[in-house]
């Protein structure tokens, strides 16, 4: 007999895998409480002890008592902030990630993790118009995804502008630019030059007009453009602007963290073409590529610029980055972003590709844009509400007429005690509105319904 915390205790993992197997099955997922039910922290008090306790107690108690103040974030009435709907079998394999405590840091430990999560990459970064030479890794989540390249895109920056003072380098980003842009360019010690965009575009004029007005445009080493606003599914001029940074020889990052997925659609793809400029975009396979949290595809036009910032030297580290007799080095996600040891987090979504084909990828992309386009013509239709904008992608901004911002926080907290969806309010131009972000392809008109009654 081993340790009895390494001894396969066969009880405990028929509780566990009945668990798991009821919730996969559950259709359609309690939408649930999160933060509105009563705090349960009393629930889970002297839990840790030093016996322990029985397993299925403790399960029961996470079931009954943690689990309900979870929202299901992968329910079709979750429709706040960006939703999270990942496929079966992405959530199956996440389970063989962690069940075989798959590890994705280097080649020489991880070789078949590489070459699956390389594939996943090439076909994200072919797609994205980019050539066969780029590549990168998965990380946790947008916001190190963009700290990860923008580290980059500084440090090469250095290097290739050196009018500019290396203390003082700038990013041209947009007013709505994603909140995490603004914390890495803090971490990095750069500042943003905020560009104003036009209808809530960043377009090539403007960044250029924001450029030949600047007094100092040589520290200005790199362009962020977003492609799908968190808050309202805006893709800026991404054509013109790779044009512009290439002319300028500025480093191009586009934050494609929630739209990205569109390029895979068929509807809305003609927006990304521009994607084929960047030296680095990001897309989150655990926003609209249907994936488990938590995960971000990082790309890089040229991955050997992220090595040089990236890579982690110590002695014993020394032997991941041996040469082979062509003098070339194994490829070590660790070597792509500010990580070492990583899960495998990639291989959810290879293995859910690999399974159901990138047709059925496409359509379910493309249903949430139809959703979008569906909720937009009630909201018309209806002399309650109003669009504050056509969508762009998957998400709709629209107002109650006649109401004060404390009625929509009033309005969504009840309907989410109420079970019927979980809709938060966001801002536009200042005043507080209401925001649809859809993704599920079986959130139904009937949902959205519901919702927009629920506001007479
Ligand atoms: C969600 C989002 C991020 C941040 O991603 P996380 O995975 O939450 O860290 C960054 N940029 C955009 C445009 C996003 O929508």
């Amino acid at each position: 007999m081993g340790h009895p915390m390494f001894t396969y205790d066969p009880g405990m993992g028929e509780t566990i895998f009945e668990y798991c197997r009821t919730r996969l099955s559950l259709d359609p997922v309690p939408l649930d409480y999160g933060g509105i039910r009563d705090d349960p922290a009393s629930q889970i008090e002297g839990i840790i002890s030093e016996n322990g306790n029985d397993p299925v107690k403790v399960l029961e108690l996470f079931a009954t008592q943690l689990a309900t103040a979870v929202v299901s974030i992968d329910s079709p009435r979750f429709l706040a902030f960006i939703p999270n709907a990942p496929t079966k079998a992405s959530l199956l394999f996440d389970m063989v990630v962690s069940c075989s405590s798959l590890n994705g840091t280097s080649f020489l430990e991880s070789a078949g993790i590489v070459v699956a999560e390389n594939q996943l990459l090439a076909f994200l970064a072919e797609r994205a118009g980019m050539p066969p030479t780029s590549g990168g890794t998965f990380v946790s989540g947008g916001s190190l995804g963009n700290l990860s390249a923008l580290a980059v895109a500084r440090d090469d920056g250095r290097r290739n502008h050196p009018a500019a003072d290396p203390r003082h380098l700038r990013v041209a980003i947009s007013q709505e630019a994603h909140s995490s842009v603004g914390s890495a360019l803090h971490l990095l010690g750069m500042d943003p030059l905020v560009v104003a965009s036009r209808d809530h575009v960043m377009t090539a004029d403007a960044l250029r007009a924001a450029l030949d007005a600047d007094d100092d445009p040589a520290s200005i080493v790199a362009v962020v453009a977003t492609a799908g606003t968190t808050n309202a599914g805006i893709v800026d001029e991404l054509e013109g602007i790779g044009q512009l940074t290439k002319d300028r020889g500025m480093w191009y990052h586009v934050d494609a963290a929630y739209g990205g997925a569109a390029m895979l659609g068929t509807t809305r793809r003609h927006l990304f073409a521009g994607l084929r400029h960047v030296d680095s975009f990001i897309v989150d396979p655990h926003k609209w590529l249907f994936a488990p949290l938590d995960c971000c595809a990082l790309v890089y036009r040229e991955p050997r610029l992220a090595r040089v910032t990236h890579t982690q030297h110590a002695s014993y580290l020394d032997v991941l980055h041996v040469p082979d007799n062509d003098g070339e080095v194994e490829w070590n996600p660790s070597d792509y972003a500010v990580h070492l040891s990583r899960r495998a987090r990639g291989m959810s979504m290879w293995y859910s590709l690999a399974v159901h084909g990138t047709r059925l990828y496409a359509e379910a992309i493309d249903r949430a844009v139809s959703i979008a386009e569906e909720a937009a013509a009630l909201i018309r239709a209806a002399d309650h509400v109003e669009l504050c904008r056509d969508p762009t992608l998957s998400i709709v901004l629209f107002r109650r007429i006649g109401w004060a911002s404390s009625d929509y926080f009033t309005w969504s907290r009840r309907l989410l005690n109420d079970q019927v969806a979980m809709v938060t309010p966001s801002k536009w131009e200042g005043e507080t509105v209401a925001r649809f972000a859809f993704l599920h392809p079986d959130t139904s008109l009937a949902i959205v319904a519901e919702v927009l009654d629920s506001m007479r």
